[in-house]
């Protein structure tokens, strides 16, 4: 091993840290043979992503990690979500997600249209026939029925409300500005337009017609919410001199990804992963992506979905499977590998908790601790004691050499 890193991979277990159920955690129940062996072999702490006490979403955590102040850059979940579905979002759009949904008599009836999966010919429709003078309309199709929407033009705003009525029997809400701006209310005027166009385009639809034929809920509208302005965030090759990459199966973590300047690496598969497989395939494109990109973002998400499941068992069979897809790591060379977790998810409260997540670095030139378990009971002994997600960036840039120094 060289004295020095000269590349980083950040593996972020998304949601593995939990809190002791009768004194034991998933992490270190599952016998993490591969991550223990990177601890042993490294140094360790915990960390708060965005800050103690600070319940994160994946989003806001990401963010922290790859060192952009999520107060500063985070403008809400619409933005993340379009870039994540492919579009090339800029500084400045309104981005919203939506809902494809089912209107009868003008009543909501279905708020996910049946669950409808096939909308590519509908979201078409909408993308060629929805005009509104002077926004410019972009709208793709996600998984299953949702969907993302991008506004681009002049004097708009997201200082707007949703039009999902949250609950079915009610008509689409009508979008109200939240603020006296014209921008404002122009853009209210604008979400309610294509509101009531995509009502007289679809419904009419080929395949929303097959839909009925079947019985099937026709998926002839769309609920639009989470409007949030697209931040410009500086590109992380320009932050850091690093070219990055990410790799990753929900959209979220992909827009974040995209927004922050990473390349999306695709493994094939959209859909979150439920067993270690996909966490190999991951790690594989992972590695082979670290011949040509400095720095890797990897996101392995299906230890978040057993923790809201509230599934200590499946948590813990999950992370013990996924450990064989960091075999290779130990025989890396010349990288900083990082282990973490944007959150915890405990399984007792099936949703995300402020409880420091564990950490660990490992690479030439770390200072080895005394801490030889990858878990969230045992991390805080190690060296790195208790950081911030924004800590991350620059602890990794200086153990690859790559800071500035401050001062004389
Ligand atoms: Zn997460
Ligand atoms: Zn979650």
């Amino acid at each position: 091993m060289s004295d020095v890193a000269n590349k980083i991979i950040l593996i972020v277990l998304d949601g593995a840290s939990d809190r002791p159920v009768g004194g034991k955690t998933p992490l270190a129940e599952a016998g993490m043979r591969n991550l223990d062996r990177l601890a042993n072999g490294g140094i360790n702490g915990i960390m708060d992503t965005v800050g103690p006490g600070i319940r994160p979403g994946s989003d806001t955590s990401h963010l922290a990690i790859l060192g952009y102040d999520p107060y500063k850059y985070y403008t809400g979940r619409g933005p993340f979500e379009a870039a994540g579905v492919g579009i090339d979002v800029k500084g400045g759009d309104i981005a919203f997600r939506v809902n494809f949904a089912t209107v009868e008599n003008g009543l909501v009836t279905d708020r996910r249209a049946g669950r409808i999966s096939d909308t590519d010919q509908l979201a078409g429709a909408i993308n060629e026939q929805v005009k509104v003078p002077g926004v410019d309309i972009i709208f793709k199709r996600s998984t299953g029925h949702r969907a993302a929407l991008v506004l681009r033009g002049k004097g708009l705003s997201s200082a707007i409300t949703d039009t999902d009525p949250k609950k079915e029997g009610n008509p689409i809400k009508e979008c109200h500005a939240t603020d006296d701006t014209p921008e404002a209310k122009h853009t209210a005027e604008v979400v309610n337009s294509i509101s009531s166009q995509v009502l007289n385009i679809l419904d009419g639809m080929p395949a929303n017609q097959e839909r009925k034929k079947q019985g099937l809920p026709p998926g002839n509208a769309i609920l639009i919410r989470g409007a949030g302005v697209v931040p410009h965030i500086p590109p992380f090759q320009e932050r850091y001199g690093l070219k990055g990459a990410v790799v990753a199966a929900a959209g979220l973590i992909i827009g974040i990804g995209k927004m922050c300047g990473l390349e999306y690496l695709p493994t094939g598969s959209m859909e979150v992963e439920s067993s270690g497989s996909s966490a190999k395939a991951k790690m594989n494109k992972a590695l082979e992506a670290l011949e040509t990109y400095d720095f890797v973002l990897v996101n392995i998400k299906g230890a978040d979905e057993a923790g809201h499941d509230g599934n200590f068992q499946k948590k813990t069979q999950f992370l013990s499977q996924t450990d064989a897809a960091f075999e290779r790591l130990g025989q890396l060379k010349d990288v900083l590998i990082i282990v973490t977790a944007d959150h915890s998810t405990p399984v007792s409260i099936k949703d995300h908790s402020a409880d420091p997540v564990p950490i660990l670095m490992h690479g030439p030139g770390v200072r080895m601790d005394d801490v030889a378990h990858y878990n969230e009971l045992i991390a805080y002994k190690g060296g790195l004691h208790r950081i911030i997600g924004l800590d991350v960036m620059p602890i990794a840039l200086d153990l690859i050499n790559k800071t500035k120094k401050y001062g004389a």
